[in-house]
């Protein structure tokens, strides 16, 4: 099978859908890859690496989408690039459907086959394309929250950690999933004091077995949250009820009950954010202050550290490409959590929940 890698054209995305260690894979499996020219540059990712992994270097997208079987990606595809796919080729990155019936529309009229990294699955009922970005908005939501907290950010000027003799920072991540569980770690990791609340009593049995005293797991409740707020300087939004937009678990009138300058993180902000004063903010200008409280409510937080984000996502997506390129679309019917993923093909919506919120026939 042909492979094709077109750079990213989305405002500041540097990552890439495939590394020169993927390439080489893919190019041992007897496939060949084409990789447009540059396209990892800004992450370190040179042409010479991927040429000496087997690729070709390409000029432009059109010459990518009108050579290859399998286009891989990152973000979903803008206009230009949806215009360029065609009947029978296949699509293979994050599309976030449900929300974006132009991008359907597109995706439908091309007859390709779209497949979603957010809607494959796991035997655990999972979705591991999606974990590795969680896990890195996580681990980033403490490092973005302590610089937050700094005097000159507008924070109360709090060191996560403390020093010997003085007490370190109160942390509460709401939400014990996998955003909530990576930012736990990196906080505590930093010597702070941390409090994880979750409506899944087994998720708290979990945590509490895995960090016994080290974490305080509380379950959550409106009462729970507002009990902590006087005494906590940094908070982690990190909540997901699946399908449903994010609930509001911190409202204004809460914000009094903090103390100035203390930072609110709000991860879930890409389900519409879990606290009342949230929208969302780019890497270029992540923070605004309500009430003296501080938010960070980056809505793609992995984006900030392109280079690691690459390389987890493609640890991920790189075993079902190789089964895509090596049998096309008899993969998925071997692979029902691959087939989970199927979105769109030859002009059919065949994920469920999207049909059902675009009004397509399913
Ligand atoms: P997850 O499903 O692994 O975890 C969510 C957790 O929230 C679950 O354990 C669930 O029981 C818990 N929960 C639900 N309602 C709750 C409530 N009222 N109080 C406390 N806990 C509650 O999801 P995840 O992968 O950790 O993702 C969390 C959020 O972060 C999602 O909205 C996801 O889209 C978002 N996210 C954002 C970025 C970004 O760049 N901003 C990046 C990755 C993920």
């Amino acid at each position: 099978m042909l492979i094709g890698v077109p750079k990213e054209i989305k405002n500041h995305e540097y990552r890439i859908g495939l590394t020169p260690a993927g390439a080489r894979e893919l190019v041992g499996h007897g496939h060949q890859v084409i990789v447009q020219r540059d396209g990892g540059a800004q992450i370190g990712l040179t042409n010479e690496m991927y040429e000496k992994a087997g690729a070709q270097i390409v000029d432009t997208a059109e010459e990518i989408f009108r050579r290859a079987d399998m286009i891989i990606k990152v973000k979903e595809p803008q206009p230009v690039e949806c215009a360029m796919l065609r009947e029978g080729q296949i699509l293979y990155t994050y599309l976030h459907l449900a929300p974006d019936p132009e991008q359907t529309k597109a995706l439908v009229a091309s007859g390709a086959t779209c497949i979603a990294y957010e809607t494959v699955t796991d035997r655990k009922g999972g979705l591991p394309l999606l974990a590795p970005m969680s896990e890195v908005a996580g681990r980033m939501s403490i490092q973005a929250g302590a610089h937050a907290l700094e005097k000159a950010q507008g924070g109360s000027g709090v060191l996560l950690g403390g020093v010997p003799g003085v007490k370190p920072a109160e942390v509460l991540v709401i939400g014990g999933g996998v955003v909530g569980i990576n930012a736990a770690r990196m906080a505590m990791g930093m010597n702070a004091h941390v409090t994880i609340l979750d409506r899944s009593l087994d998720r708290l049995k979990y945590l509490d077995e895995l960090y016994g005293d080290r974490l305080t797991t509380i379950y959550s409740t409106r009462d729970a949250i507002e009990e902590r707020l006087p005494d906590t300087d940094l908070v982690i939004g990190a909540v997901l009820i699946p399908g449903a937009a994010a609930p509001k678990l911190v409202s204004r009138e809460n914000l009094k009950l903090m103390r100035p300058g203390s930072v609110l993180v709000d991860v879930a902000i890409d389900q519409g954010g879990c606290f009342e004063t949230s929208k969302a903010t780019t890497h270029q200008n992540p923070t605004y202050e309500v009430d003296g409280i501080i938010h960070y409510c980056v809505a793609n937080m992995p984006g900030g550290v392109a280079r690691t984000s690459t390389f987890a996502l493609t640890n991920a997506t790189l075993p079902f490409a190789v089964q895509l390129a090596n049998k096309g679309v008899q993969a998925m019917l071997d692979d029902p959590h691959l087939l989970e993923g199927l979105n769109v093909h030859r002009g059919k919506v065949t994920y469920a929940a999207v049909a059902r919120d675009l009004g397509y026939d399913y």
